[in-house]
């Protein structure tokens, strides 16, 4: 006669059976309507016509905080200004940065101008297919490492996102929040267990797209949902669950325009946008600012991370001596300048040439 311990784990065990059963059955019926409605509506975007491991980077780097439309354009220049790693490596730091200008977060230029020297320098010019080596790069995360494993090298990984993370917390109603570690591991877990074992680009691509077409953040379309069936959100609107949010800080920055015989002076950046070329910050008391002298010639605000920047311009005469990182430019066309100084610039410049 079997012990009471024993008829307990078989039945558990049979349980899990059943479970992982019903799970798998999902995960088909999932993969089948979703790829389905993909074949129907899924994006044609320029990284998903190439098997190049570099564009594919290239596109992934741009695509972090960036809308889709907005990296189209950047994606095809830069392709076309640095075709492959080898021409990347070679950049200088300026024409680099200046490439980037626009799409902002200048981190990610960096670091992919560090991964392009080190996949020269350690790699012979190939990018590595194994994820951990990947993740030794520069600015390569868990996603980015997987997205390049899955879309250029067909490797049957999942990608956790923006997009895919809000589908997912949906789909299995997951209240934890996806910024905790907890959360975090889940979405990986329920990825994983939806995957399809060949073609996981396709599905990749897929959820990614559900996500940015379907189940859209503020009014999730639920009602021409192709998986909608299958969906355990009791109230999508309300997820994914997250943290609270920081609260969004205001911060007046005052730099100078100062122009002396058609050059204008600028100063290259130690902070927020290091070695790029700004205007020069004016030193200014904060708690004097009202009594700070004259009206600005420009002004103009600008998001960064949690703050909302306004950018106040002065006109200052030249100084007797430059301050040093200061130079003078005839030209700024070809100068790595953030965008909300290089549009005062021009904006200001135009106004002294029409006068
Ligand atoms: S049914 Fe609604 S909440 Fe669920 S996956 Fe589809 S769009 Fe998202």
């Amino acid at each position: 006669m079997k012990h009471r311990s024993e008829r307990v784990q078989q039945s558990s065990s049979k349980i899990r059976v059943s479970l992982c059963a019903s799970v798998a059955f999902q995960s088909a019926k999932f993969r089948r309507r979703l790829l389905s409605w993909y074949r129907r509506h899924g994006r044609d975007l320029p990284w998903r016509r190439t098997k190049d491991a570099y564009a594919i980077l290239v596109s992934e780097f741009m695509l972090q905080q960036t809308q889709v439309a907005t990296v189209i354009p950047y994606y095809h220049k830069w392709l076309r200004t640095f075709p492959d790693f080898a021409s990347l490596a070679r950049a200088s730091e300026n024409e680099v940065l200046r490439a980037w200008q626009g799409l902002g977060y200048y981190a990610r230029a960096r670091n992919l101008h560090a991964a392009a020297k080190t996949v020269m320098d350690r790699h012979a010019g190939d990018f590595p297919r194994g994820i951990e080596q990947m993740r030794q790069l520069p600015g390569i995360g868990k996603y980015t490492a997987h997205a390049v494993a899955s879309f250029a090298f067909d490797q049957s990984v999942p990608i956790i996102e923006a997009n895919t993370g809000r589908v997912l917390a949906r789909l299995f109603n997951l209240r934890k929040s996806i910024d905790s570690h907890p959360g975090r591991r889940m979405l990986w877990q329920h990825a994983a267990r939806l995957l399809s074992k060949s073609d996981a680009a396709t599905f990749n691509s897929a959820l990614l797209d559900l996500g940015a077409l379907i189940c859209v953040a503020r009014k999730p379309k639920c009602d021409v949902c192709p998986v909608k069936a299958l969906c355990r959100a009791k109230n999508p609107a309300a997820l994914p669950v997250r943290n609270s949010r920081r609260e969004t800080k205001q911060l007046i920055e005052m730099h100078a325009l100062i122009v002396r015989r058609g050059r204008i002076l600028l100063e290259q950046s130690r902070h927020r946008w290091r070695e790029m070329w700004i205007l020069p910050p004016l030193d200014v008391d904060c708690s004097k600012q009202s009594r700070f002298q004259g009206q600005p010639v420009y002004e103009s605000v600008f998001p960064f991370t949690h703050h909302r920047v306004t950018l106040s311009v002065y006109r200052r005469a030249a100084p007797k001596r430059i301050a040093p990182g200061q130079r003078w430019f005839g030209s700024i066309e070809e100068v790595a300048m953030p965008l909300p100084h290089r549009r005062a610039a021009q904006s200001l410049i135009q106004t002294l040439v029409e006068r």
